[in-house]
């Protein structure tokens, strides 16, 4: 019996230093390492859930230096979420299938410096027709799952649709 492979192909966006290669390396290797260097890398992951075989390209993107953010914490980063949404939201309307979002309020665990409620994300997310999940890529491995396995779930939902 043949199974179909899935493909999944995954751009991490946002301001730097939210955790996008935290995020990603938890994932892959189960780890929190701490710091990770600022290249834009690629990564290509296999792995099997649900018995089916999940073939992952992750895009950890950097973004844009003159935007860069030094605080974490930092309410910034939440409004370069909302435009980079957004952003893709008004580029693909005229397109049949919508490109599925997540949306990542990362580092839950520093809630004592919290300065974006989790409410305004999934608020966010309400709105532009996205899914929020608040975690730490620091804190838990189930977080991280959550968010990657999540796409997987929306990335068929829309294949399923065209
Ligand atoms: P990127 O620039 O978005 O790729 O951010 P990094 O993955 O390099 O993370 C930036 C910093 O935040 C690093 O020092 C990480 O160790 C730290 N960090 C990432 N995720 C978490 C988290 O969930 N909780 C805490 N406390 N720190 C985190």
């Amino acid at each position: 019996e043949t199974q179909q492979k899935v493909e999944a192909n995954i751009l991490l966006l946002g301001a730097e230093n939210v955790g996008k290669s935290a995020l990603t390396v938890r994932f892959i290797t189960r780890r929190f390492i701490g710091e990770y260097g600022e290249i834009e890398s690629i990564y290509s992951h296999i792995d099997t859930i649900d018995g089916r075989e999940i073939s992952f390209n992750i895009w950890d993107s950097l973004y844009p230096q003159s935007i860069s953010e030094k605080h974490i914490c930092d309410r910034s980063s939440f409004e370069v979420v909302r435009q980079q949404v957004q952003r893709i939201r008004h580029a693909s309307r005229k397109m049949s299938a919508k490109a599925p979002i997540i949306i990542v309020g990362n580092k839950r665990d520093l809630q004592h410096r919290r300065t974006v409620s989790s409410e305004e994300g999934r608020l966010l997310a309400l709105s532009e027709d996205c899914v929020f999940f608040g975690i730490s890529a620091d804190e838990t491995y189930h977080g991280v799952l959550l968010v990657f396995h999540g796409l997987i779930d929306l990335i068929e939902e829309s294949r399923a649709l065209r």
